[in-house]
């Protein structure tokens, strides 16, 4: 309503990263040098409304790569490919396990849902593309629509991610050995580590919740990304299972889609209201941008966002 834009307009989210500021919880991830070095100090803010229009706070242009808040778009690209078989290839329930766990569905060997590690190795092997590097490449242009410019990677993290993804084989292998892991695990590791070596911006990832707050299509280009009834799915699965093990805290706190990375990084869609980026690298105990979750609450408070909230 116009009533709701307004209140998005005139939000002062310089006064709620000041305020966020005091907060210093969390511990910032170290599972790669790249990430280690991060400042915990940092907090940046943007939202992206159906116009397009950004408002956003001091550090919210700061780069960092995406990790596993890519999971929901790499998701929505697989769907665009494969269709409805992608269904059937990867689970959609939540596991309340944390996102790296070592667990597939013991009937059908299947990865639990596609915002876990197992789940994202599976759904980047089924984007389409004959070679690692197509498939890749395809990953890329599609994240760069939902950003609307065109994204790079983190060369160096994509190579530590590589060199430390040992886990990563690990759950390739076991998948292999299930019969749902159709590629080789290097190809299948070499494209989901760079799919989370996707530089960023909390600007940036506005923009991509915004495309799936409007049904796939991005308010800042106009480029209908994927199918709207892609992005249902896609909001379906986050809601429950995006935020890992913390995913039913955070859908009854803040009440929207949303997913995490260990880089900081957090994006949100309010169906039909707004894109949601927050950058804020110090992680709680799940994984999850600690300043990042803080955020989204006042704002979900404030500005009504919750989809279970009242009229
Ligand atoms: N690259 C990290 C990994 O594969 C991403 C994890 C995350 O952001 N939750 O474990």
């Amino acid at each position: 309503t116009e009533a709701d834009a307004e209140s998005a307009h005139s939000y002062d989210l310089e006064r709620l990263r000041r305020d966020m500021l005091h907060e210093t919880a969390g511990e910032v991830d170290d599972s790669i040098p790249e990430l280690a070095a991060s400042d915990p100090g940092v907090c940046g803010i943007a939202i992206v409304d159906g116009e397009g229009d950004t408002r956003a706070t001091a550090d919210a242009r700061l780069k960092f790569s995406i990790q596993s808040a890519v999971k929901p778009f790499v998701y929505a690209l697989a769907l665009r490919d494969g269709g409805e078989s992608v269904l059937d290839k990867v689970g959609t329930e939540p596991t309340g396990e944390a996102f790296d766990a070592v667990r597939l569905e013991s009937d059908t060997g299947r990865p639990p849902n596609p915002m876990v590690n197992a789940g994202a190795l599976l759904t980047a092997s089924l984007v389409d593309g004959s070679s690692p590097d197509e498939r890749f490449d395809r990953i890329l242009r599609g994240i760069s629509a939902f950003a609307g410019r065109e994204l790079r990677i983190d060369r160096a993290v994509s190579e530590s991610e590589q060199l430390l993804g040992d886990r990563n084989r690990a759950l390739g292998y076991l998948m292999r050995s299930a019969g749902t892991l159709s590629v080789s695990v290097d190809d299948a590791v070499s494209v989901y580590a760079r799919a989370c070596s996707i530089v960023v911006s909390a600007e940036v990832l506005a923009v991509m919740g915004a495309t799936l707050a409007f049904g796939g299509r991005n308010p800042v280009t106009g480029v209908q990304v994927v199918p709207a009834k892609v992005v249902t799915t896609v909001l379906s699965v986050m809601a429950t299972c995006g935020m890992y093990d913390g995913s039913g805290r955070w859908l009854r706190r803040v009440g929207l889609p949303a997913k995490s990375g260990v880089s900081g990084g957090l994006v949100a869609a309010a169906p039909r209201r707004l894109g949601l980026g927050v950058y804020s690298p110090p992680l709680d105990e799940e994984g999850n941008s600690a300043r990042g979750a803080l955020v989204c609450e006042h704002l979900s408070d404030d500005l009504g966002l919750h989809v279970f909230g009242s009229a």
